[in-house]
């Protein structure tokens, strides 16, 4: 009970910083301020405890998913359960990316946010090359783990940990004695969490209040139909999308979820990283939601890498618009093709601050739109991405609570059933 209490203060306690940082953030930018404040408030104070606290929490995410994954795999004991659990996982986070970026066009084509936008200067945008579909599949096939984790490459952390809990599983005695240091280890590692969590508020708002401060609203203003169709998108995605696959799928109460779900959403969205929100997505699902650790361990990991309905949404929508602001018209097979390169684009795109900005030039080169076209929308990307990345990850999280009701896979405490 005083458990479930203190658990109370500290989403109120994040959600105030996050509060006040936008409070603060937009004060000081509609007010203006001078060297003083910039040099030692925003660029100071601002950054220097939003960096520690992002740290803080990538520092988290290793550990975490190496042990919470071994932990997992090795309570599993069957190598033929991990493949269905991972045949429904990416079925699901594929299907729900294709209902975002489908989502996304059809609003967009609709609401045509570059119709009328005026191209007053060339834009400017250095677009990266698309890294070449045969070595990204390479690439999920660690050489060396230790290169991996120090690379905090997710594909091959999950690959490592899976084999490892595998050969655990069917060592024996010797196993048993690994497979229970493993599970120690993650109870120390989740407590690691909760300690990073007590900063959280702090945390937050310093993130959100140095991103308001200098970025304000401004630019806002003549992207404002690109900029809220994707809002509206990403909200008609989060509520009605993963609440109708919740309540139809596994009869699970999508209020409880999205109460549960708090936590994560705050750490999402002021620190814009999927990856970075791992470990505290886990500790929700498990702890406030009640996944068992077999299922999470595996499908926050995954999905933080590989689903990205919120940057697909966004993807779809900046092409329409750099589309209709350029004057070109899209042909039902260029539109098939964006809905596949965006899938695919938002599958590939890491789950850190901006880079589903930089895949948008993969979908770009496919329907043969100008690649500087990206230069229109970058001032209000920052926005978005906090946006956005708040429902990537919380689309993990519905997938998770639908594989594991079909799985079985919900402890006894379980609110959500
Ligand atoms: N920031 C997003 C994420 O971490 C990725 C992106 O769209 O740039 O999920």
């Amino acid at each position: 009970m005083l458990k479930s209490k203190k658990k109370m203060t500290l989403t109120a306690r994040i959600l105030m910083g996050l509060g006040l940082g936008l409070i603060v953030g937009i004060l000081l930018n509609f007010t203006g301020y001078g060297d003083f404040i910039k040099d030692y408030i925003v660029s100071g104070l601002f950054y220097i405890g939003g960096q520690i606290f992002l740290s803080s929490l990538k520092l988290l995410v290793v550990p975490v998913v190496f042990i919470s994954l071994v932990v997992g795999t090795s309570s599993l004991g069957d190598i033929r359960y991990i493949g269905r659990l991972g045949g429904k996982t990416l079925g699901l986070y594929l299907i729900t990316t294709l209902l975002a970026i489908s989502i996304a066009l059809v609003i967009a084509l609709f609401v045509s946010p570059g119709r009328g936008f005026e191209l007053v200067s060339a834009a400017e945008f250095n677009a990266k090359d698309a890294p070449a579909l045969t070595k990204v599949l390479i690439d999920i096939f660690p050489s060396n783990p230790i290169q991996a984790m120090a690379d905090g490459n997710m594909l091959q952390i999950i690959v490592f940990s899976l084999l490892l809990g595998v050969a655990i599983t069917s060592a024996g005695a010797a196993g048993k004695r690994i497979a229970d240091f493993f599970s120690d280890l993650n109870e120390i590692v989740m407590r690691l969490v909760m300690i990073v969590m007590e900063i959280a508020p702090f945390g937050v708002f310093f993130l959100i209040a140095k991103v308001f401060a200098e970025q304000g609203f401004g630019a806002i203003v003549p992207l404002a139909k690109y900029f809220f169709t994707v809002v509206i998108v990403l909200f008609i995605h989060a509520i009605f999308v993963y609440s109708g696959l919740l309540k139809t799928l596994s009869g699970l109460s999508p209020v409880q979820f999205f109460k549960n779900f708090r936590n994560p959403i705050a750490f999402a969205f002021s620190t814009a990283s999927s990856n970075a929100t791992i470990p505290v997505t886990l500790e929700a699902v498990e702890k406030h939601c009640g996944v068992k650790n077999s299922v999470a361990s595996f499908t926050i990991p995954l999905g933080a890498t590989v689903n990205m309905d919120g940057t697909s949404i966004m993807q779809g929508v900046a092409t329409i618009f750099v589309a209709q602001a350029y004057g070109l018209d899209l042909s039902l097979t260029q539109l098939g093709m964006v809905v596949v390169t965006a899938t695919l684009a938002s599958i590939g795109t890491a789950g850190v601050p901006g880079v589903g900005l930089v895949m948008l030039s993969m979908v770009f080169r496919q329907v043969g739109l100008p690649l500087e076209g990206i230069g229109l929308i970058l001032g209000v990307d920052r926005l978005l991405d906090m946006l956005r990345t708040v429902v990537n990850i919380t689309g993990d999280a519905a997938v998770t609570c639908i594989v594991a009701k079909s799985e079985k896979a919900f402890g006894r405490k379980s609110i959500l059933c």
